[in-house]
């Protein structure tokens, strides 16, 4: 579980006052900003960004850090087979049909580029897992603000620039080209122009407002994501007539316990994958525990009270591992946020479900398995198509109280493969791009783990290269 504030200042290439006049300007500090700023600053501009709160990492820096690689040495290492051609198949596959093809490729062809050129900066990558939508182990965790820490003192030592407490407020547009930014600092507004400007504001998981607005079947659901997900980026360029996609696909990632842990941010666990199962207040489970956390997510959101546990055994226990957030079910236990019992018995008292259904709803599942008979709802696996089930039958017996989050927002903003943001119409607003989670179309209507850091990091590093081929001809 990741708490982070946020990636303090100290030690990185901060600006005390905003400079008037720039390249290109980048707006937000997450792994889509940082990788922008790189980009732009490796391309020879003078690239400056700005941070509306004081600490830079957004979302990013409170994430599992999975980011979604094919091919790469870490995979080797560990003898997992996996391949460009998967990757896409699983991308599009996720998507549902509505991704964006083009978008899908662009991640594809620049995915292994990107994470070689991450790593040329630092970044390192632990061991890699299995998750949701993946039909080969590619989820590649990282210290995300180890990460950017890294990428913020490679564009430094090219110039670039950091600006904190600097909130754009508004687009500026001049004889239908953007040139520049309405900068909210110290209370005051100034103008701030560039060349080309970089939407990387993040999304909106933390307003209700635009969820219930956007996202109303989240109505239950918790919310966690940055302090700075408030949709900046997506109604400044709204303002200027751009497109946006997949507002109908936002959806609540399972397995998260706010409850009596309020200022917890960081990610659940999901136990499900390892072989637990789910199961509502009433005891009783409610869907295929092996379908992506989203599906999981919703429903969950449908059960009395939007609320869930996850039970499982000592078997699953074993498997807790303290390098991946989700996966850490020991320190879960140390922090108390486990209901722990000698038998099903005790573990259904302790949760108040109904007496005897959470005892006869393990005995049914387990006698399934033995029996080698099909699951009424469906599970053949434990996570996708990877692993087989495995009786909940090996005591202590724990429970997770778990509900849906949104964490990210995924839809977003229309842009073309080199991140321009599109209109309404599909004609490019010159000289805006965008990329990150503000960016739209490239999950379609499901996700894929990793993917929103991979997105982040990929598309930032597209956008920046392709801001700073604008030329710099403006009349100002
Ligand atoms: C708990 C959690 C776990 C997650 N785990 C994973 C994972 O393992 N893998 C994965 O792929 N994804 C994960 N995600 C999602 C992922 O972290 C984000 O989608 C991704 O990091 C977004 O990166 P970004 O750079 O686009 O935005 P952010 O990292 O959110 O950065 C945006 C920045 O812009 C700033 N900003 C906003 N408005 C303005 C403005 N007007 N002016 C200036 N600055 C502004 C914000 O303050 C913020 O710092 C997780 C998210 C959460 C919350």
């Amino acid at each position: 579980m990741n708490t982070e504030p946020g990636l303090a200042p100290a030690g990185l290439p901060v600006e005390r006052e905003l400079p008037d006049q720039v390249g290109v300007l980048v707006l937000g500090g997450g792994m889509a900003g940082a990788a922008a700023l790189l980009a732009a600053a490796e391309a020879g501009q003078f690239a400056v960004l700005l941070e509306k709160t004081e600490a830079f990492g957004g979302s990013t820096v409170r994430s599992a850090g999975l980011s979604a690689f094919a091919g790469t040495e870490e995979q080797a290492h560990q003898g997992i087979e996996d391949s460009v051609e998967l990757l896409r198949r699983d991308l599009i596959a996720v998507g549902g049909g509505v991704s964006d093809p083009a978008l899908v490729d662009l991640y594809c062809a620049n995915q292994l580029d990107t994470y070689r050129w991450l790593k040329r900066q630092g970044v390192q990558y632990g061991h890699i897992h299995a998750a949701s939508g993946q039909s080969a182990p590619r989820s590649h965790p990282c210290d995300t603000t180890a990460a950017l820490r890294a990428l913020f003192t490679s564009a430094g030592t090219l110039g670039a620039r950091l600006v904190t407490n600097a909130r754009a407020r508004r687009l500026v547009r001049q004889d239908a080209r953007v040139v520049g930014v309405e900068v909210e600092r110290n209370g005051e507004l100034t103008q701030v122009r560039a060349d080309a400007v970089v939407v990387a504001t993040g999304g909106f998981s933390r307003d209700r407002k635009m969820l219930q607005r956007y996202a109303p079947q989240m109505r239950d659901a918790l919310l966690a994501g940055g302090p700075g997900s408030s949709g900046d980026g997506l109604l400044m360029a709204w303002q200027l007539g751009a497109g946006v996609v997949d507002l109908p696909y936002v959806k609540g990632t399972y397995g998260h316990y706010f409850e009596e842990h309020p200022d917890e941010d960081g990610t659940g666990i999901l136990a499900v994958y390892k072989g637990a199962i789910a199961v509502n207040a009433a005891g009783q489970r409610f869907v295929d525990e092996s379908v992506p956390y989203k599906a999981i997510g919703d429903a969950s959101l449908a059960q009395p009270g939007a609320w869930t546990w996850q039970v499982f055994d000592a078997k699953v226990m074993q498997q807790s591992d303290d390098e991946v957030p989700i996966y850490d079910f020991a320190n879960r236990e140390r922090a108390g946020m486990l209901q722990v019992a000698g038998t099903v018995g005790e573990l259904a008292a302790r949760l108040g479900t109904e007496p005897g259904v959470l005892e006869a709803t393990v005995a049914a599942y387990n006698h399934r398995i033995d029996s080698g008979e099909p699951d009424p709802l469906g599970r053949a696996h434990l996570s996708g198509g990877v692993g087989t089930r495995v009786p909940v039958d090996t005591p202590p017996f724990y429970a997770h109280p778990s509900g849906t989050v949104v964490l990210a927002t995924y839809c977003g903003l229309t842009v073309d493969p080199s991140m321009r943001v599109l209109d309404v119409f599909g004609e490019p607003i010159e000289r805006l791009y965008a990329a990150g989670e503000v960016v739209g179309g490239f999950h379609g209507a499901g996700y894929m783990t990793g993917t929103s850091i991979g997105k982040a990091a990929i598309f930032g590093r597209v956008a920046g290269t392709a801001a700073a081929h604008e030329k710099s001809d403006l009349s100002w």
